[in-house]
């Protein structure tokens, strides 16, 4: 490519259409708590965290001196064979963060490979339990469980499933989106919990004893916030529990006070027996992921292998010195700051503001929960994700970050949120769903 764009040239985008952005490219060039400042100087109200991530907020003084300190003693260290003070320490801390239980720790660098991890780990207790038929690993309709082989063959993204193989071996519970049954409701949608039967069909179709472990998010961020009906996670568990198989909630979006507990578990009462985090994790100032596993499935692993290595699976970066010191301040911050907490107190001037849209031009569905929204439009005729796509651009111009997924807009924003910024937030789109097409 040659022009006035060759400089963007290189950077081959990920989830981007490469030509149309670096036709109009919009860029971010610094951050500070609620705010973006984009590339032509304007003042950007974050209204997703960044993607989903930066829940205290931007370029937090106590995260940034955290890493600067961990590059000047201890850049990198080994944690294969060898080890340094930061993730054991952390792992500790997040241990005490999870559900009761759940207190063994593997560390990742992303949600992918927190995705990835936590499927071999179900595979390697399932061995360790005398199970090794089951290899199964079962998914859901609309699922997002990043990009990995294994998450794409679990996750229900259509584009995904088509476009790449998937592991042999797969198969996917029905989605619980109902608009017909459940649009504008607020809170958790009073229809759809019987969805859950439909792993007892799978169960049925395959036999449980080829089945290894179900991977769900309790809620489905990425694919449009799709809110669990009442009652659905516990009726999964329940169905798991009869039958051997390991429930595993993607908590990649949902943990770190996003639905105003650490955990989406612990917030709805309904334990998993692994947990995979990412985004928040560090504030996203350093890429970091986690998996958290139930302390009897990872001692099963332990015993069952008499010597040397019990899992073979790691990755270079496990438990970085600088991600394990982003992730130890970040977890202060939120712990001084209240901001589980304060993601609770403020949900339901959250979901007042959210559904003040109601009514207006093109919206056929609001969803809060949490500090979670998913404005749902009516597909244009003929286009469809044209119409979200046009107000995310509307938006950024007009000075607020959204997220556009297919004909969703998702609002996520940093717990530190005021209410002038969400009455900010939801004015704006207010403004602008009366003017795009
Ligand atoms: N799982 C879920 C539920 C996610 O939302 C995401 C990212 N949005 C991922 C996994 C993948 O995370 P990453 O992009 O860090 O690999």
């Amino acid at each position: 490519m040659q022009g006035d764009n060759d400089q963007l040239a290189s950077f081959w985008m990920p989830f981007t259409a490469n030509r149309s952005y670096k036709a109009h490219p919009r860029q971010l060039v610094a951050a500070s708590g609620m705010y973006y400042q984009s590339g032509d100087g304007r003042r950007i109200l974050d209204g997703t965290s960044g993607l989903w991530c930066s829940n205290a907020g931007h370029c937090r003084p106590e995260i940034a001196e955290a890493i600067a300190k961990a590059a000047t003693t201890l850049d990198f260290a080994p944690t294969f064979q060898l080890g340094h003070p930061l993730p054991f320490e952390l792992a500790q801390r997040l241990a005490a963060l999870m559900p009761e239980g759940l207190d063994r720790i593997f560390f990742t660098n992303s949600g992918s490979e927190s995705v990835d991890t936590a499927l071999k780990i179900a595979l390697a207790v399932q061995r360790a339990k005398g199970q090794g038929t089951r290899t199964r690993l079962i998914g859901r309709e609309r699922g997002y469980h990043g990009v990995g082989f294994g998450g794409i063959s679990v996750g229900g993204i259509v584009s995904n499933r088509r476009t790449w193989p998937g592991l042999p071996g797969t198969d996917h519970l029905r989605h619980t989106h109902d608009l017909a049954r459940n649009a504008f409701t607020r809170g958790f949608p009073a229809h759809g919990a019987e969805l859950a039967d439909d792993l007892q069909r799978l169960v049925d179709l395959h036999g449980a004893e080829t089945i290894a472990a179900v991977i769900v998010e309790p809620m489905a961020g990425s694919t449009g916030v799709l809110i669990p009906p009442a009652g659905y996670l516990q009726r999964l568990r329940e169905i798991c529990d009869r039958h051997g198989i390991i429930l595993i909630f993607d908590e990649v979006i949902t943990a770190f006070g996003r639905v105003g507990a650490a955990t989406a578990a612990e917030a709805w009462g309904v334990t998993p027996d692994i947990i995979t985090m990412a985004k928040g994790l560090t504030n996203a100032a350093v890429p970091m992921g986690a998996v958290a596993v139930k302390r009897d499935l990872h001692d099963a692993v332990l015993e069952s292998v008499p010597g040397g290595i019990e899992l073979f699976h790691g990755y270079t970066y496990s438990g970085h010195p600088l991600a394990s010191a982003a992730g130890l301040a970040t977890l202060d911050l939120y712990a001084r700051e209240g901001l589980f907490e304060r993601a609770n107190e403020l949900a339901g001037y959250w979901e007042d503001a959210a559904h003040s849209l109601k009514g207006r031009r093109h919206i056929i569905d609001i969803r809060t929960i949490g500090l979670v929204a998913g404005i749902e439009l009516e597909p244009r005729p003929g286009a469809p994700t044209a119409r979200a796509m046009e107000l995310f651009h509307a938006a950024f111009d007009s000075g607020l970050l959204v997220r556009a997924t297919g004909d969703i807009i998702a609002l996520s924003p940093p717990l530190i949120v005021e209410k002038a910024e969400i009455d900010a937030m939801f004015g704006k789109l207010a403004e602008l769903l009366d003017r795009i097409d």
